[in-house]
């Protein structure tokens, strides 16, 4: 059975696009396979400008809503990434097989980098770097799937490509692992701009909705997101995007109700009449949606010692996981 592996940033608090591109699926599929990882990527929420208290707050709260969200403890790994320190051990050795020209090509930094640049801040060395770290974060475990949204592709695609030179260069030591993206809502765009992913990072907009949002709050940013030009509903990503993504978002919602299939948003296409009726349906499938998860995040914010639990054995067991890995990796290189 092939092993998983995947995380979360605690850059913000977890959005719609989080769950629908990578969370629910861990919950309801990778889960179950064997040996699967599930971790809050603690170490890459210090690239950008943070606060220490906020970021540490916002591990325990994307921790707590990956168990809100079904994974179960019993069943797979649930972890923080900075409590195994095999992932920072490994990311040095495969930064000595990256070069600096493939890292600056990534799209994720170009459009980051730019940002901080815009916003007169500098660009933290780490933002050039993250994605070996990630790398790392995916090689130690012997991972053979990566279940992530579409805006990962590059970097899971950049560790293959590092798995595969490391092993030309110094003897087979990783498996070359590789992604696995939803078929529907595998990039959720930003409400209010949908030629823009939805992300948690991207500031507290309105065009963001958020697993912890109410569900008044969740009406009303569906109700007033962005569509198109004209008034046919039509799942048309490239010249109706806004509609598109609401259709998305909304098969998605119905796949995950029914239990049943990927979700079609073209065959909702002809169902809905006006935007209006998208919009409103479309609210409600996502409220019922966060229903349940907001509920047992509630339930679990009152027993703040289980979560703690939980992520110290699931870091016992990561890190004796990894370690074999990472040490054959360090003897490999010549260490
Ligand atoms: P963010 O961009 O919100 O900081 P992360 O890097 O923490 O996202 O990603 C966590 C998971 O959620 C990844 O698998 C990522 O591909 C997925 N993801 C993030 N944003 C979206 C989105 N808008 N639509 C679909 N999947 C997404």
């Amino acid at each position: 059975m092939a092993r998983v592996f995947s995380g979360v940033k605690p850059t913000g608090h977890l959005t719609l696009g989080n769950y629908l591109g990578a969370v629910r699926r861990w919950a309801a599929v990778d889960q179950y396979r064997a040996d699967s990882l599930f971790c809050v990527v603690d170490l890459h929420a210090l690239t950008v400008d943070h606060d220490p208290g906020r970021v540490r707050r916002l591990t325990r709260q994307a921790a707590t809503l990956l168990l809100a969200a079904g994974l179960d403890p019993e069943r797979c790994t649930v972890f923080v990434q900075s409590q195994v320190d095999e992932h920072a051990r490994l990311s040095y050795l495969l930064e000595c097989v990256a070069n600096d020209g493939e890292m600056r090509r990534m799209i994720q930094y170009k459009e980051k980098a730019a940002l901080e640049r815009e916003r007169g801040g500098s660009v933290r060395l780490s933002l050039l770097t993250y994605p070996v770290l990630m790398a790392a974060d995916i090689l130690a475990y012997g991972t053979d799937v990566v279940p992530v949204g579409d805006d990962q592709a590059q970097h899971v695609e950049l560790t293959r490509d590092l798995a595969v030179r490391f092993n030309q260069r110094y003897g087979h030591t990783f498996v070359v692992p590789r992604a696995a993206h939803p078929e529907v809502a595998a990039r959720v765009m930003d409400l209010q701009d949908p030629t823009s992913k939805m992300g948690k990072s991207h500031g507290g907009g309105s065009g963001i909705v958020y697993l912890l949002d109410d569900p008044d709050v969740v009406r009303k940013k569906i109700m007033r997101a962005v569509t198109d030009s004209g008034d046919e509903v039509v799942h048309d990503p490239e010249a109706k995007p806004g509609v598109s993504n609401l259709l998305e978002i909304l098969a998605a919602c119905e796949a995950q109700k029914s239990g049943a299939g990927t979700g079609n948003p073209e065959a909702l296409s002809g169902v809905h009449k006006t935007y209006g009726s998208l919009k409103k349906e479309t609210a409600e499938a996502v409220v019922e949606l966060l229903r349940p998860v907001q509920q047992r995040h509630s339930e679990l914010v009152r027993d703040p010692g289980y979560v703690e639990e939980v992520l110290r054995r699931g870091a016992e067991k990561a890190r004796a996981m990894a370690r074999p890995t990472v040490d054959a990796a360090y003897r490999a290189i010549g260490l």
